[in-house]
C-alpha cells in the first residue's frame, strides 16, 4: 500500500475503449454531489434522457442510462426481453456476439446461432434463412460495430428481418453510437444499449439503453419475473421512469451521470452528423497512412468501421512486445486481437475524442517507427 494520490499517465487512448475523455467531461464529474432524489437532480435525469433520445434519434419513453458498463447494458435487455424457454436467433461474428449466446444460455432461454466469420459483417440472408426455420424465436439480437474485428454489420436490414417474421429487434450500439449512424426509431430498433466510453468519450461505467413502447409492452406481459431485480426495468422504470412519481430504487452513479451529460452536451455542440463525418474522414486517413506502412486491412473496405480498425501485425514484428513500445515510448494505447485473433491483430481505435487528426498522424508515426521504417512514410 501506499499513502500516494494515485496520478494516472497522460495516454492517448486508440484502442477499442475507453476513449479519451475531454477535460470538460472530467470537470463536469467533479461538481458537487448531490442527493439522488434531489428535485433539482430529478430535473438534469430528465434533461439527460431528453439527450440520450436525441443521440439515439428515438422518441422511446423508457430511455435512461443503466448503472453499469455496456456489458450490464447487454444483461439488463436479455433478462427482460427473455424468458427462461424463450428462443431467440443471435448473430455471432466476433466476441460479443458469443458473449450474448452466453447471456441467452444461462437466463434459460435458446439461442440460435447464426455465425459469420471473424471480421465480416453479419450476412442478412443467413439470418433471413434461419428466422424462417425458426418461427418460435421472439427475439433477433445482433451486434451493429463488431469492435472485436472493426465489422459493421446493416442494422437497419437486420432490424427490419426481425419484424418481418414477427421478432423483437435487440441491437448491440455500444461501438457505434456517436461515430457512426445509429437510427432506432427509422430502422425500427426495438431495444439498443450502448455504453459510455467508446464515441461517447465519457468515463466508462455506463450504459444507454432504450427501448421502443412495443418491446415495453412485452415485458410487461410478462409470465415470469425478470430474474435480475437491479435490472429489471418495470421497477427501474419506476426510478428513471415519468416525472414525479420517482422512488427509491437504487442510488445513481450521480458525478458519472454529470460526465454523461456534458459528453452529450459537447456532442450536440458538433453535431451528430459532423462527428459521423470526422470519424468517417479521419479514419480514411488512417488507413492511407498505415496500408502506406505495408499494413493490410482484416475486414473488407466496405464492412469495415470508422471508429475501430483492425489491421494484420506483420510476421517480422512480436505483438505484445510492439504495443508494449508504443505505450511506453510513445504514451499510444492500441488494443490487441481477442479470441482466435489474439496475437495477430492489431485493433486501432479512433473513438470520439481520441479521433482528432493529431492522433491519427501520432499514431501512424509512431507505429512507422516500430515497424522500423522511415517515419516519411507515414506522411
Ligand atoms: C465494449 C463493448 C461492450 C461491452 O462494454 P463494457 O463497457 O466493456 O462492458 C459490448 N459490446 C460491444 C460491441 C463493445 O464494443
Amino acid at each position: 500500500m501506499s499513502n500516494k494520490a494515485f496520478m494516472p499517465p497522460k495516454r492517448l487512448l486508440m484502442g477499442p475503449g475507453p476513449s479519451n475523455v475531454a477535460q470538460r467531461v472530467l470537470n463536469a464529474g467533479g461538481r458537487p454531489t448531490i442527493g439522488h432524489l434531489d428535485p433539482v437532480f430529478m430535473e438534469f435525469m430528465d434533461d439527460l434522457k431528453g439527450l440520450l433520445r436525441w443521440v439515439f434519434r428515438t422518441s422511446n419513453t423508457l430511455t435512461m442510462p443503466v448503472s453499469g458498463p455496456g456489458t450490464a447494458g447487454m444483461e439488463a435487455c436479455f433478462v427482460n426481453l427473455l424468458e427462461p424457454g424463450d428462443t431467440a436467433v443471435i448473430c455471432r461474428n466476433g466476441v460479443f456476439g458469443q458473449r450474448m449466446v452466453e447471456m441467452v444460455e444461462r437466463l434459460g432461454a435458446r439461442a440460435v446461432v447464426v455465425d459469420d466469420d471473424w471480421g465480416r459483417a453479419v450476412d442478412p440472408q443467413k439470418v433471413e434463412d434461419t428466422l424462417r426455420q425458426t418461427p418460435e424465436a421472439s427475439l433477433l439480437a445482433f451486434v451493429h460495430a463488431e469492435t472485436s474485428t472493426g465489422a459493421q454489420s446493416d442494422g437497419q436490414a437486420l432490424a427490419e428481418l426481425a419484424r418481418r417474421y414477427d421478432c423483437l429487434s435487440l441491437m448491440d450500439c455500444v461501438t457505434s453510437l456517436g461515430g457512426t449512424p445509429v437510427e432506432i426509431d427509422s430502422w425500427g430498433v426495438d431495444a439498443a444499449y450502448s455504453g459510455t466510453q467508446k464515441c461517447l468519450s465519457a468515463p466508462p461505467g455506463l450504459s444507454p439503453v432504450t427501448v421502443s413502447d412495443a418491446a415495453a409492452e412485452h415485458i410487461r406481459q410478462r409470465r415470469t419475473p425478470v430474474q435480475s431485480w437491479f435490472m429489471d426495468f418495470r421497477l427501474v422504470m419506476n426510478y428513471w421512469g415519468s416525472e414525479g412519481r420517482r422512488s427509491y430504487h437504487h442510488t445513481a452513479p450521480v458525478n458519472a451521470l454529470y460526465g454523461l451529460h456534458e459528453a452529450l452536451l459537447a456532442l450536440h455542440e458538433e453535431g451528430l452528423e459532423a462527428a459521423w463525418d470526422r470519424h468517417a474522414r479521419l479514419s480514411a486517413d488512417l488507413r492511407t497512412r498505415l496500408e502506406g506502412l505495408g499494413l493490410h486491412y482484416l475486414v473488407p473496405q466496405a464492412e469495415s468501421l470508422p471508429q475501430l480498425n483492425t489491421v494484420r501485425v506483420p510476421q517480422s514484428v512480436d505483438d505484445a512486445a510492439a504495443r508494449l513500445a508504443l505505450l511506453r515510448e510513445d504514451g499510444i494505447e492500441i488494443g490487441a486481437g481477442l479470441g482466435p485473433l489474439a496475437g495477430s491483430v492489431w485493433r486501432i481505435g479512433l473513438m470520439g475524442e481520441s479521433c482528432r487528426a493529431e492522433s491519427v498522424e501520432h499514431c501512424a508515426r509512431a507505429i512507422g517507427r516500430i515497424l522500423q521504417l522511415p517515419a516519411e512514410a507515414t506522411a
